[in-house]
């Protein structure tokens, strides 16, 4: 059968908005209140307005919306609801030899890393609070114990950070390298852009895949606390190779394909830093997040029609490459704080996830 005339039917991007629940802060900020409902696929946000007669809603459709402000609300989306939605079709998908992306964007504090891997990153227990990362990871191994007896599985992953347009491996196990030498994106003939000396671990448990998530994760506070909340400022990208032989001829090339899993630096301008920092920071995170919103609306449009899709204007998107557009899932997980306080913030997030449809 013909892939391409499926892929036509499929939506490959697919954005979805979650709203988180307030925290102690916003709740005792002075006046707050809820500015954000959801009615069906749309998130309704209504700004606070003393006179009744210039309050405008605005309302923002998407394709997943997950209320998780309340549990007891009957729109309430769990942990596991997210990733039943958004989560799952990627793992589906890897296994018939597909690509895969999934983004979390929005403001610092507003749920990245909590949908991403849980309320606490360096604690991972496969328990209710598990967001999608170890979620993904322990499917994936239930799936392959279930694949035909012919059928070997190899899965390979990597943790990098992107900060300031560099990459650091986040999977350096001896000091050997200089941790701090940022690596380089080569173009290779047949798979396309890949980092340069990133090292990659060959995992046969999802106990193994946990310990490199709690290394790369412990590495990236450890880096963060050295730079000043640097993880809010950077993009790290879990990504994970799957590659399937069937077993049945030694010319089946099997089935091959690769997820990335990626936290994206605070979508906020930025906060009080020294100003040469604050400069180049500032050039090169909104350069990333920038050039991905705009990547994401060209692959939108190009369902319309050929278009440029400009990958190169960021290291992000170039490496992601192969992973974005053709025949890949890509989804866009904004995170939101429903408060009055940020809803600035909250708008420019539902914007940038809108453009993306
Ligand atoms: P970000 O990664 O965007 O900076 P976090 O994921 O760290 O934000 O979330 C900030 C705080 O809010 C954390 O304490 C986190 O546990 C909490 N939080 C975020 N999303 C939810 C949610 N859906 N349900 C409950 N708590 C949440």
């Amino acid at each position: 059968y013909n892939h391409k005339d499926k892929c036509d039917e499929v939506r490959n991007l697919t954005v979805a908005v979650r709203i988180r629940p307030m925290n102690t802060r916003e709740l005792t900020h002075v006046g707050a209140t809820n500015v954000v409902q959801v009615k069906e696929q749309n998130v309704i946000v209504t700004p606070q307005n003393n006179s009744n007669v210039t309050k405008l809603d605005y309302v923002f459709p998407y394709d997943h919306v997950f209320w998780s402000c309340d549990e007891r609300n009957s729109k309430y989306s769990s942990q596991e609801d997210v990733f039943v939605e958004i989560g799952q079709p990627l793992l589906h998908n890897a296994f018939q030899g597909y690509n895969a992306c999934l983004f979390a964007y929005g403001q610092t504090g507003s749920g990245k890393s909590y949908s991403m891997m849980g309320p606490d990153v360096q604690n991972i227990d496969c328990d209710v609070n598990s967001g999608i990362i170890p979620r993904f990871c322990q499917e994936l191994f239930t799936r392959i114990s279930q694949l035909d007896n012919q059928c070997t599985a190899s899965v390979n992953v990597s943790y990098f950070e992107i900060y300031n347009e560099k990459i650091h491996d986040l999977l350096l196990t001896n000091c050997s390298r200089d941790v701090h030498a940022p690596l380089k994106v080569r173009e290779h003939p047949d798979w396309g852009p890949y980092v340069v000396n990133l090292s990659t671990h060959t995992v046969k448990s999802y106990e193994e895949m946990r310990k490199w998530l709690l290394l790369g994760n412990v590495n990236r506070a450890t880096a963060a606390t050295a730079m000043n909340e640097k993880s809010s400022r950077s993009h790290s990208i879990f990504s994970v190779e799957l590659s399937i032989l069937e077993g049945r001829n030694d010319l089946d090339p099997g089935r091959r394909s690769k997820v990335s899993l990626v936290d994206l630096a605070g979508s906020e301008r930025l906060g009080n830093t020294n100003k040469n920092e604050k400069l180049k920071e500032g050039v090169s995170i909104n350069k990333s997040l920038l050039t991905l919103g705009k990547v994401i609306c060209a692959l939108a449009d190009q369902r319309k029609g050929t278009q440029f899709v400009p990958y190169r204007e960021s290291v992000l998107t170039w490496l992601l490459r192969e992973s974005l557009g053709g025949n890949s899932l890509t989804c866009m997980l904004a995170t939101i704080t429903p408060a009055s306080s940020h809803l600035d913030e909250t708008l420019a997030t539902l914007r940038y996830a809108c453009q993306a449809r």
